[in-house]
């Protein structure tokens, strides 16, 4: 965002008059003339009539495309804290409408909130924030300006004050606008906030990103010209950035994961925005087709916008000299949404209506703004931008005053295994706003939650799995059934393996009960029956998985015990082969009707021999082979104008003496202690297994995610290896592709 250019009401005028927008100029003119004479005779610190603020507020509420009434309220936000003498809100609503004092009212609201106590303060704050933001939106907006304003003119504050201001900058309105996925205002927020409480630090870093650019003015004008002449060459309108990295995320990278600055790695970073969203794939396939991609570096948040509304493709390839960047890919809607979060939807006008149901979702929030005669009920505005914009999340507060953010629709349960695993396990009830509530409540935004523990509990209930919304607290219960309750699991699991053969309506005994699971156990990685019963019992593992599973074992052993004619149907059954015509492999794949195709594996589920498998006919890259059950071919599938570019594809037969190895992805949840990560290498090299890659996260507070790419034969092999790995101590569950 620009500095400041507007200092005097004058300016600002000129300004509006000239960009092209609709304002009501006069009722502007108006507020500015009677803010300048409410304010007379006050200065800034700097020296500067005071009413160059509020000036500059309006400015920077202008630059995000918000209205007339955004516009006055930004001018009058001052007036009635620092000149109640001269006016108030009554006097306000008479000059200016109901709209406009509504929003002052919100701004001073907020400005009264100053508390001693630090850490209270901000909670409180960024509470009375969150509600105020329910009440109108612009309330926000206008209150970031302010901030914004307030943190480009710290600089002649003395430096108590000015730290307290940075601080309350960096923990309130900078995640605030990052939740709003204001992008420019959040990194301008906290490249300020930096430059104030660590100033040797951020110059160091600025001069570090200077130098480093200054060394590599060569590496990236040849990337720029690669990518250019590419995409021309495709026909792609676009556009180049190049330089994206704030200071504040270089200096956070390094702090907060101890690195040097040469051990940052997407220093260099790129980003190109085009027309279309189709456009993005198409600059994506092309990036990928001119350098190598870092594997686990590619996220799509097109298909999976971020919480608030963020989306692009970003991947990270290897450019020149081995030296990794990241390239972020967006359309014009796409980046405006980035910068500006919500406030694009005022400045945004599509050209193209886009299919996106952001849009729809959006569209008529900006003719409710934009309409200056004024005749949608306010309720109704706060109502939809509950549901419509923060749909997806709840923030509700600890007794403390900790915001805790959860997904919509989540209990208290999911409150509970939020703050700690320690407090769900021991929680004995709830109360929200110091009322007792159900434990299955689910609390509103602004609802304070408390959790009643005890140490005499007996645990989470396997009901509450039925009950939890959010996967971190059904994976806490259910590694606390696996902890503590195995032989309760054994039974549980017995109970509903009992209740899944009875529905077949033949006998068996208990040894062929257990024998079927046995069978079924070690085809997909358990060791022992009881290891599945076990999992059955604690839900890692839902029992329609492996219904089928037991059933087509049941069948094989003990139906056919005395019924023969139906073993001879189920042999031809299982032994029925496929007899494709046009046969050429390629990786000991088959693919029909294809000859001498070139066959690669796909990478979101890379295939083993042994699955069922299917083939899709890229773009000029061959046949790409999946799963048959990748969730990819899933979504693939659903897009009709692709239908006859999917084919069957087999695994060749092996012929005897020859081992060709794959690469195989296998999540790993772990609890993290330590060492662990040594014990699953060991145990891998032990099976002579070869560990290509390997990449952890945290999950929740106490586990862990290893991601590891291995070599592998085929289906059997895997499971051995993953039935070896569960028998590690710490590892809870494991499962197939990498977890994210
Ligand atoms: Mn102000």
């Amino acid at each position: 965002m620009a500095a400041n250019t507007c200092f005097t009401v004058e300016q600002l005028m000129e300004k509006l008059s000239n960009s092209g927008r609709k304002y009501d100029l006069e009722k502007i003119k108006m507020a500015g003339e009677y803010a300048k004479s409410l304010h007379e005779g006050q200065f800034r610190v700097s020296g500067e009539p005071y009413i160059s603020h509020p000036v500059a507020v309006a400015e920077i509420v202008s630059d995000l495309g918000l209205d007339t009434n955004s516009i006055c309220a930004a001018l009058l936000h001052d007036t009635v804290e620092d000149c109640s003498d001269k006016t108030d809100l009554k006097e306000i609503e008479s000059k200016f409408g109901a709209e406009t004092a509504m929003l002052v009212d919100g701004l001073t609201k907020m400005v009264t909130l100053n508390i001693e106590d630090k850490e209270e303060a901000h909670i409180e704050n960024l509470r009375k924030m969150l509600l105020a933001m329910s009440k109108d939106i612009r309330v926000i907006f206008i209150k970031l300006c302010d901030r914004l304003h307030n943190m480009r003119t710290l600089a002649v504050k003395a430096d108590p004050k000015r730290r307290k201001t940075a601080l309350e900058t960096m923990y309130v309105y900078a995640p605030l606008a990052h939740r709003l996925g204001m992008q420019k205002i959040k990194q301008e927020l906290e490249n300020l906030c930096i430059s104030y409480l660590d100033p040797i630090g951020y110059a160091e870093i600025k001069q570090y990103i200077d130098d480093k650019y200054g060394q590599s003015v060569g590496f990236i004008e040849n990337v720029r010209g690669i990518v250019d002449k590419k995409l021309r060459e495709n026909n792609i309108h676009f556009e180049l950035a190049g330089r994206i990295k704030s200071v504040y995320s270089i200096y956070r990278k390094m702090f907060n994961q101890g690195k040097s600055f040469d051990e940052i790695y997407d220093f260099y970073a790129m980003r190109i925005i085009v027309d279309t969203e189709l456009e993005c794939y198409t600059a994506l396939g092309l990036i990928h087709e001119m350098f190598k991609s870092v594997p686990g570096r590619f996220k799509d948040y097109i298909s999976t916008p971020k919480p608030n509304m963020y989306r692009s493709l970003h991947t990270t390839v290897i450019g020149r000299d081995g030296i990794p960047f990241e390239v972020q890919i967006r359309t014009w809607e796409m980046h405006h949404i980035a910068e500006y979060g919500i406030c694009a939807h005022w400045k945004y006008k599509s050209g193209e209506k886009s299919k996106a149901d952001i849009d729809n979702k959006l569209e008529w929030i900006s003719r409710l703004i934009e309409t200056e005669s004024n005749t949608t009920d306010p309720d109704e505005f706060l109502e939809a931008i509950k549901t419509d914009i923060f749909h997806d999340e709840t923030f509700v507060f600890t007794p403390k005053g900790d915001v805790i953010a959860l997904p919509l629709g989540s209990t208290v349960i999911d409150f509970a295994y939020a703050i700690h695993s320690g407090v769900g396990n021991s929680m004995i009830g709830a109360k929200i706003n110091g009322m007792i509530v159900p434990i299955e409540r689910a609390p509103v935004t602004g609802d304070i939650v408390e959790i009643l523990t005890s140490s005499s509990s007996k645990g989470p209930s396997r009901d509450w799995l039925n009950i939890v919304k959010t996967s971190e607290a059904r994976t806490k219960i259910r590694s606390w059934f696996k902890r503590e309750k195995r032989a309760e699991n054994i039974v549980a699991g017995k109970a509903m393996v009992d209740a899944e053969f009875k529905r077949w309506s033949h006998g068996y005994t208990e040894s062929q009960r257990n024998d079927v699971v046995a069978a079924v156990g070690q085809r997909i990685g358990y060791m022992s029956a009881d290891d599945l019963y076990n999992t059955l019992g604690y839900g890692g593992i839902a029992l329609s998985k492996v219904a089928g599973k037991f059933k087509d074992e049941f069948e094989r052993t003990v139906m056919v015990e005395g019924e023969g004619e139906q073993a001879a149907d189920i042999t031809v059954e299982q032994v029925k082969t496929v007899a494709p015509k046009n046969i050429k492999s390629n990786g000991g794949i088959i693919v029909d009707g294809l000859e001498g195709c070139l066959v690669k594996f796909a990478r979101c589920c890379n295939p083993l021999p042994g699955d069922s498998v299917i083939g899709f006919i890229t773009r000029g890259h061959g046949v790409s082979v999946h799963k048959s059950d990748c969730p990819n071919v899933r979504l693939g599938k659903e897009n009709p104008e692709n239908a006859d570019r999917w084919v069957e594809a087999y695994w060749e037969e092996k012929k005897s003496g020859t081992v060709d190895l794959y690469e195989a992805q296998i999540s790993i949840y772990v609890f993290d202690r330590m060492g662990i990560i040594a014990d699953i290498s060991v145990a891998l090299s032990d099976m002579k297994v070869q560990l290509l890659q390997i990449n952890t996260s945290k999950y929740g507070s106490e586990g862990a995610i290893v991601n590891l790419k291995i070599s592998c034969k085929n289906v059997d092999h895997y499971h051995s290896i993953v039935s070896k790995l569960k028998s590690i101590e710490g590892v809870n569950d494991i499962t197939r592709g990498y977890a994210q």
